[in-house]
């Protein structure tokens, strides 16, 4: 099966005034095409910073992280912009999406910043719209749709360039339980089309979701069992 993520030997510390702190202390993980990937770890434990990494939004101090065939810290502003736009998708807690724009035109603007054309691109951001649920509130504003909704146009926001992998922080942060339980569903359904997800969540109930588990514990990735 293809290798969607591999990071290798990642480290990654931060300084606090004289203090370092190791929050990554040798990440090593292999995502194939297809599968669900949860890590999971108390607040503060570093999911986030790993998760930044594993999408070029942050550098670490040493190892190796590679999208498809892509090694990622190799990358300089231009090309990692580019790759960042073609191969990864990114869910945060907050939506961000963009106030001033309708769902529709939010789902049509990673492909438009590709250059795809403007039909072209509206037909595929209807098309996932309606995957995702939402084919009746396309020309709602962000703020003229509920909170699961908003969220469900920014999963569409990030599969609907079919990137290698989606990279989801807290996906359900600002959820409450029922609207929590329908964007697990809304996942689950998107990887049985093919989608391949790193989850990176302190909630059990949505790592429990995953293939594959993991726990970050002192800068480290533990295996759990299902
Ligand atoms: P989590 O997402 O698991 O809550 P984070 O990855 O956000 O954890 O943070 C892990 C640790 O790294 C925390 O101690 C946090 O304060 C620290 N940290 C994260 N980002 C920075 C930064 N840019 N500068 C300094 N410290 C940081
Ligand atoms: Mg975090």
């Amino acid at each position: 099966m293809d290798t969607m993520l591999r990071i290798e030997g990642v480290e990654k510390s931060f300084k606090m005034g004289d203090e370092t702190i190791n929050v990554l202390r040798g990440i090593d993980l292999e995502i194939k095409k297809g599968e669900i990937v949860s890590i999971t770890g108390p607040s503060g434990s570093g999911k986030s910073t790993l998760l930044h990494i594993a999408g070029g939004l942050d550098f670490p101090d040493k190892g190796s992280v590679k999208v498809e065939s892509e090694e990622l810290t190799a990358l300089k502003d231009e090309r990692l912009s580019k790759i960042r736009n073609e191969k990864i998708g990114f869910v945060f807690q907050f939506h961000h999406l963009l106030p001033e724009f309708t769902i529709l035109e939010n789902v049509m603007i990673p492909l438009l910043v590709r250059g795809e054309s403007f039909q072209g691109a509206r037909i595929k951001a209807g098309k996932v719209l309606s995957e995702v649920g939402l084919s009746e509130r396309i020309h709602h504003k962000p703020s003229q749709i509920s909170g699961g909704e908003r969220q469900r146009a920014a999963v569409a926001r990030a599969i609907v360039g079919e990137p290698a992998i989606i990279l989801a922080d807290e996906p359900t942060g600002n959820l409450d339980k029922r609207t929590e339980k329908e964007l697990i569903k809304l996942l689950l359904f998107l990887n049985k089309k093919g989608a391949t997800f790193l989850i990176v969540t302190h909630n059990p109930e949505v790592a429990d979701m995953a293939h594959r588990i993991f726990k970050l514990r002192e800068g480290k990735l533990v295996k759990r069992r299902k």
